[in-house]
């Protein structure tokens, strides 16, 4: 891989799709970072299914607060983990109002102090809620940067820091959707439809398969 194959790469990603947006549904970046909480190991139309009856009665820090533990269970008991997410949002919740003015922080260093939110989920808040230059790496991402040889790693410290050095400035904000997106629906885990990918010539996957 060198760097007229990445440049090329984004520029085919982003012609066809010119402004990638989240799968997850939201409306502010605090109904962001509560979806990017419940969607650890579970899917996005699952976690939109919970949200979109969760979020006409509760979406602020106050009112999922006041909704307790329980309360809140009650929205989200169809995604996986959710009595653990269910504690943790919670408690979050508590934390935004308490010591943030009940606004949702734009570091890193507040967000990864709430409870549920690790270096992804902040770096995916950060990204698509703030419009910051970060990197969230996840299983997708991993996978995709690897096979291609965009951005090789052996952890997705490595993944995230290759990532932002090697991605064409133009094209890192809204690189992380394409990537996902990408390794969601083309470069698939099991069987990557190289067949009908739109990157195929530039990727320097050992292991490509004919499906489409
Ligand atoms: S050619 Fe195959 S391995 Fe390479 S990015 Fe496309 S789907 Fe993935």
């Amino acid at each position: 891989m060198n760097n007229v194959k990445r440049r090329e790469i984004f520029r085919r990603l982003h012609e066809d799709n010119p402004e990638p947006k989240t799968e997850l549904a939201y409306s502010s970046p605090f109904e962001l970072l509560i979806a990017v909480i419940l969607s650890a190991q579970s899917t996005d139309v699952g976690v939109n299914k919970a949200t979109a009856r969760l979020y006409p009665v509760a979406n602020t820090p106050a009112a999922i607060y006041a909704l307790g533990v329980e309360g809140l269970s009650e929205y989200i008991k169809t995604i996986g983990l959710y009595n653990s997410k269910a504690r943790n949002v919670i408690e979050a919740c508590r934390m935004l109002v308490e010591l943030h003015g009940g606004e949702v922080p734009q570091d890193r260093e507040s967000l990864e102090a709430l409870p549920g939110v690790g270096r992804k989920t902040a770096n995916v808040v950060l990204n698509t809620a703030f419009r910051q230059l970060t990197m969230a790496v996840d299983t997708h991402i991993f996978r995709v940067s690897n096979r291609t040889g965009i951005a090789p790693g052996k952890n997705v410290i490595e993944v995230e820091k290759n990532l932002l050095k090697f991605v064409p400035r133009q094209y890192l904000l809204d690189s992380h959707h394409w990537l996902i997106l990408h390794g969601r629906y083309v470069c698939q885990a099991r069987k990557p439809r190289c067949g009908s990918c739109r990157i195929e010539d530039l990727c320097d996957y050992k292991h490509k398969t004919s499906d489409d």
